[in-house]
């Protein structure tokens, strides 16, 4: 029996992964849409209009579905698309809206930057993630060590810092609200396309 089209009770809609057939929340998913000329198109807001495929975050599934014709199948229709550049315009497109979304979350109380002030963050119950720069060095990312709340890596710390109108920063703690769910969302999505 098919799952596909249940609601789950949280009112979470589910998709199935077109490459490996898992069922998942569609906004742990990635969306894909096919335009006129056949092009397949990453659909970062989930939201064009038409019939769309989705794959796991994961570039295994992203070339398993290159490779077995899935996205055609999907479509019911020829489709033209280069893997490689699909990940590459996937990871760029989750990076720069997860900075764009960081300058709004810090603007809201939703983002504490600063690595001593972030990990502060940790204990209160009020974290939802530790975000650390692709950049910070392997050593700090070793005193940070294990946390109870996702480690996820972020922008370097250049844009991290641009981001949030300061100068480079290499964690930031990420707070319970929508805008910062939406850039873990993204950051956990980008990690592995
Ligand atoms: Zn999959």
């Amino acid at each position: 029996m098919s799952k596909v089209s249940e609601r789950k009770e949280s009112g979470e809609t589910e998709r199935m992964c077109i490459a490996c057939r898992t069922v998942a929340p569609a906004k742990s998913l990635l969306r894909f849409v096919r335009a006129n000329d056949g092009e397949v198109l990453f659909d970062a807001k989930a939201s064009a209009p038409g019939r769309g495929a989705y794959l796991c975050a994961d570039a295994a599934c992203l070339s398993v579905a290159a490779k077995r014709g899935h996205f055609a199948r999907a479509f019911e229709a020829p489709v033209v698309f280069d893997a490689q550049a699909l990940a590459i315009q996937v990871k760029a497109t989750l990076m720069k809206r997860a900075e764009e979304n960081l300058g709004l979350a810090f603007k809201v109380g939703q983002c504490v930057p600063g690595r001593t002030k972030a990990l502060l963050q940790v204990p209160t119950g009020n974290c939802l993630a530790i975000v650390i720069a692709e950049d910070l060095t392997e050593n700090s990312v070793r005193e940070i060590g294990e946390m109870t709340v996702p480690v996820l890596p972020g922008p370097d710390k250049a844009k991290m810092g641009h981001a949030l109108g300061r100068g480079e920063t290499g964690v930031v703690a990420l707070l319970k609200g929508r805008i910062s769910e939406q850039v873990m969302c993204d950051l956990q999505r980008s990690r592995r396309v």
